[in-house]
């Protein structure tokens, strides 16, 4: 996996103010923020030194949906906002890494289990981290569902794609999709990343019309 934190702060690169006050933005910037065509970017003034990033962009919290509160209680993946920093929302392990920091505010903790730590328990789950949720303040219901969309995002990450097409996956073998489905609580994410790897999101399926 391409983890590898790039050291920004120790490179600079320099760009040329244009008669039209125009500047690029070099591309190993776009490449570290992914910046794209059509993105909006903002300047503003700090402290003497101007700062140049990519707007960001809110998304739904996906573990209160948008409600602020998970049954009654504050939503402790959002801090009850309702919304998430779109990069943020899409990236599992900072997810699970803010939850393994705050989540005792909120009485819930989190359990990360890699491929390493389940071979020395003599278990073998595969090659894909498993997300455990636990509180005694919310119901295993709700945990399952937002434990879920967590594990979704996780075999987003680390499953293979595709070359052409980067939200394509690289179909799995009936094995491996078993063993991936088996990391997710309930019926309906397991259908939903069935879908995925069957008829949504692979080159093989997509598109023939095959439905189970
Ligand atoms: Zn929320």
């Amino acid at each position: 996996m391409n983890f590898k934190p790039i050291p920004i702060k120790s490179v600079y690169f320099k760009s040329t103010v244009t008669g039209k006050r125009q500047i690029t933005i070099p591309r190993e910037i776009c490449d570290m923020k992914n910046i794209n065509t059509g993105d909006q970017v903002i300047f503003r003034e700090d402290n003497g030194k101007i700062i140049f990033e990519k707007e960001p962009i809110n998304v739904t919290c996906f573990a209160c949906k948008g409600e602020t509160n998970i049954e009654g209680k504050r939503c402790f993946v959002c801090n009850s906002e309702g919304t998430l920093n779109k990069e943020f929302s899409d990236d599992a392990l900072k997810i699970i890494g803010y939850i393994a920091m705050r989540g005792r505010k909120y009485g819930v903790s989190v359990t990360f289990l890699t491929s390493e730590i389940c071979e020395e328990n003599g278990v073998q789950y595969g090659e894909y981290p498993i997300i455990k949720l636990e509180s005694e303040k919310y119901s295993r219901s709700t945990l399952d569902y937002i434990q879920d969309e967590i594990q979704k995002k996780i075999i987003e990450m680390y499953s293979p794609k595709i070359e052409q097409d980067n939200n394509l996956f690289a179909c799995p073998s009936d094995l491996l999709l078993e063993q991936i489905l088996k990391n997710l609580s309930t019926e309906s994410a397991r259908n939903e990343v069935r879908k995925w790897f069957r008829y949504d999101r692979t080159q093989f399926f997509k598109g023939d019309g095959v439905k189970s």
